[in-house]
């Protein structure tokens, strides 16, 4: 047992020390180019194959969500512009949670766009500390990024609106305190679609549920998600990652005019329940470890 301790303690120590940065390149997917696309409405993937931006358009001004790492940047904005939009009309900036992959090219996009930062309360210690005070990985240099001002604090179920358009955040706290699920409307052929942009469901490696003292209330934390995303209505099933909905597996079916792929509340309510039940597990293996 002695022997274990040590290797795997320095197992630990590399994947921390390679978690930030180099992220990028374990995962080539998250600064790999993907083909912008209309979903429904006026609502836009502007992401890459890994990590997914949306943009909605509206006559005074667009709102995007998400800015990923600074890589991503100059590909959200000609992503953009390749739709026919202009990166500069940027109105508003949001994001699904304070982590590096979603967050560190906020600073970027503002000074770029001058949108306005809007963020949950939970979340905006971590994202004006540029990661520091993440409970998980803010002693981990590499997951670091430009510490970025927040214009708006958001606080669970207030309204995001521009031109006509009204996305909620509603809070769905455990994978960051402030995880953030966005849900709005879309009109497409005269029906109504009900929009989930799903923050995190997801423990990362190394996440403690129980006796954790940088974030005592996490297992709590959780399962107000699940009964959060248990009441939401969703007929487009979209979020933070493309692996949550299938973006590489649905794509390809917007050839068919008719058909919007991402209308999918099966797999939706699917996913959930099996991260829930993944949850759940690994809880009670917690649990008896720490008995
Ligand atoms: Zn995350």
């Amino acid at each position: 047992m002695r022997q274990i301790i040590p290797i795997v303690s320095r197992v630990l120590i590399l994947v921390l020390a390679t978690a930030g940065s180099s992220f990028a390149q374990a995962n080539p997917d998250w600064t790999e180019p993907f083909p912008p696309f209309r979903i429904a409405g006026n609502l836009y993937y502007v992401g890459s194959k890994g990590l997914a931006n949306y943009l909605v358009t509206t006559p005074q001004g667009n709102i995007l969500i998400n800015s990923d790492l600074e890589a991503n940047v100059p590909m959200i904005e000609a992503s953009i512009e390749k739709l026919g939009f202009k990166f500069k009309d940027t109105r508003i900036l949001l994001i699904s949670h304070a982590h590096w992959d979603h967050d560190a090219g906020s600073a970027m996009i503002k000074g770029l766009t001058g949108a306005t930062y809007m963020v949950m309360d939970a979340d905006v210690p971590v994202v004006e500390s540029g990661g520091k005070t993440d409970f998980a990985y803010g002693s981990s240099p590499t997951t670091l990024y430009r510490p970025t001002k927040v214009d708006r604090v958001l606080h669970d179920g207030d309204e995001v609106r521009l031109g006509g358009t009204v996305l909620v955040a509603h809070l769905t706290p455990g994978h960051t305190k402030g995880c953030t699920t966005w849900t709005m409307q879309v009109t497409e052929r005269g029906k109504t679609y009900n929009v989930l942009i799903l923050g995190s469901p997801n423990m990362n490696p190394g996440y403690k549920l129980v006796d954790n003292s940088a974030y005592p209330q996490i297992a709590e934390d959780y399962e107000r998600m699940w009964r959060v995303l248990k009441s939401l209505p969703c007929d487009i099933f979209l979020g933070a990652h493309g692996s949550y909905f299938g973006l590489e597996e649905k794509y390809p079916l917007m050839k068919d005019a008719n058909a919007i792929p991402f209308v999918d509340p099966g797999s939706y309510k699917r996913y959930i329940a099996q991260k829930e039940q993944d949850f759940r597990t690994e809880l009670a293996r917690q649990k008896l470890t720490a008995k």
